[in-house]
């Protein structure tokens, strides 16, 4: 429920993600889901010391203010931890099964791609790995993500993509798909690979 500290500087992921952009999205934006997450928590008798997952496999027995803030807290977290100065790529077992599932990694990227351009309004793209071990490109709403309930396709997220207009509107303006073609310099494959793998 608390944030956590990021793993890089503000700067780090320049030019592809800007440092005012960071600076914002994680004092600001991601700190506000986080304390409200823990408001919403208090209101609705929701043990802390348990996992924030907990909350999101049964989000729709919880308020609006819970699905909105849970979803982007746990959104943002995993998000930082995607995030890497240090440009890296998929191995091992994680790319067998990306060139299994997706024919090739440019095809993976190209779908990814896809998703986040086309969600309407505001929302995520994500690969997840499905009940059946089968990884599939989804995309939610708002601050939804696949370990909902509600969540249309759900499923374990190995990486997501913030599409928000907060997340690349100061550098790219209108430009989203200049914003995800660069998404993919900075994307830690490596911790991608440690979640599958935990797995
Ligand atoms: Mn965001």
């Amino acid at each position: 429920f608390d944030q956590q500290p990021l793993a890089f500087a503000y700067a780090a992921l320049e030019p592809s993600i800007d440092t005012i952009t960071m600076d914002i999205h994680y004092n600001k934006h991601a700190a506000a889901y986080s304390k409200n997450v823990k408001e919403a928590a208090i209101a609705e008798k929701v043990d802390m010391t348990k996992p924030l997952e907990d909350v999101l496999y049964k989000i729709s027995a919880y308020s609006t203010k819970m699905r909105n803030n849970a979803g982007g807290h746990y959104n943002h977290e995993l998000f930082w931890k995607c995030l890497t100065p240090t440009t890296n790529l998929p191995t091992g077992k994680l790319l067998a099964a990306i060139e299994k599932d997706f024919g090739s990694l440019d095809a993976l990227q190209k779908q990814v791609t896809e998703a986040a351009k086309n969600r309407f309004g505001s929302g995520w793209a994500w690969l997840i790995v499905t009940g059946d071990k089968k990884l599939i490109v989804s995309s939610t709403p708002n601050q939804d993500n696949p370990l909902m309930d509600i969540a249309e396709t759900k499923g374990f997220p190995l990486f997501g993509l913030d599409v928000w207009e907060h997340a690349y509107y100061l550098k790219y303006q209108n430009r989203r798909a200049d914003y995800i073609e660069n998404f993919w310099k900075v994307l830690n494959w490596n911790y991608v690979n440690e979640r599958f793998n935990s797995l």
